[in-house]
């Protein structure tokens, strides 16, 4: 019908005197959506807000297992996903599985580059000097490079000839609040990881401009997800975490929803290279 399809043109796009709701605005039914990192947290939680909306999704996760479980317990809750195993370091993989993704959903709109690991501790962590410069570990260094930063790039490379085939598209990568200002308790690798993605995201949004494909990135701050497990177990770090953050929390995995469709659909239509904290007010002072 014309809501509908005037929903799924960009808001500039519509008859002036259409009534938007807010779901004609934030409208993801329909889409086509990859989300690398699928199968655990953040990533998770985006795949299910996009597929709860009435998004096709393809998670794609180099971890089997979490994939068939999380697979599982998508479909027990009616929401049928495709699971793909590929390990985005591995170019060759994550471009078959982006290709065979975009095969069975019929094309791409939506990407979400989130797959992304800790790479160890920081110069000031509390261990004892293991993240100084000088212990650091160069294949360490090198493997958190190889999937955080290299990882995204393949991911987005297998990924972009299909969004301009859609003449539209939105690129959503997740980035760090670490990519915006330095934490000592943070590892060398990760942290150069995430500020070089800041980087890649505000060039890739220029040139992509001119086919209609909005690229930004998400900054969480600290979130209870795996990826955190072994910082936050300890009640004592976890603590000291939470005394960083000005909400004197840690973030849900399900907070992520709201910013994460805000920028995959017609809600963001003119949001381009930007990388949004999602962090308790973290990065806002201290
Ligand atoms: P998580 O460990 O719960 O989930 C990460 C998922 O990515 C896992 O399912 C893992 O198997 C997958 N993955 C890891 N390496 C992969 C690879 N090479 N190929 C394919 N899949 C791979 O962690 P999370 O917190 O949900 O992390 C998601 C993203 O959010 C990461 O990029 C992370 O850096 C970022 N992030 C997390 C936080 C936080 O506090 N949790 C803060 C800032 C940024």
């Amino acid at each position: 019908d014309h809501r509908s399809a005037a929903a799924d043109l960009d808001l500039i796009h519509h008859d002036a005197g259409l009534i938007m709701t807010i779901q004609d605005i934030f409208s993801v039914r329909g889409k086509r959506a990859i989300v690398t990192g699928g199968a655990s947290g953040i990533g998770l939680a985006i795949a299910e807000g996009l597929a709860e909306n009435g998004a096709h999704v393809a998670i794609i996760d180099r971890d089997e297992a979490s994939l068939a479980e999380q697979n599982r317990a998508l479909r027990e809750r009616g929401l049928t996903i495709q699971a793909l195993k590929a390990d985005v370091a591995d170019a060759d993989a994550i471009g078959e599985a982006v290709a065979g993704a975009v095969q069975k959903q019929g094309g791409l709109d939506i990407i979400f580059a989130n797959a992304g690991v800790t790479g160890g501790y920081g110069p000031i962590s509390g261990q004892g000097g293991r993240g100084r410069l000088e212990s650091l570990d160069l294949g360490l260094w090198q493997r958190t490079l190889d999937i955080n930063l290299t990882g995204v790039v393949h991911t987005l490379r297998a990924a972009v000839p299909a969004l301009k085939a859609a003449k539209a598209g939105k690129i959503i990568v997740t980035a760090s609040i670490a990519g915006l200002r330095a934490n000592a308790a943070i590892g060398y690798p990760y942290t150069a990881s995430k500020t070089a993605l800041v980087g890649l995201i505000k060039e890739l949004a220029l040139e992509l401009a001119e086919f209609n494909i909005q690229v930004n990135g998400l900054a969480p701050g600290p979130f209870k997800t795996n990826i955190n497990d072994r910082r936050f177990h300890d009640p004592v770090d976890a603590a000291i975490e939470t005394a960083t953050v000005p909400q004197r929390r840690l973030g849900e995995p399900a907070e992520i929803k709201g910013l994460a469709i805000l920028l995959a659909s017609g809600a963001s239509s003119f949001i381009t290279g930007t990388v949004i904290p999602i962090d308790g007010g973290k990065t806002a002072g201290s």
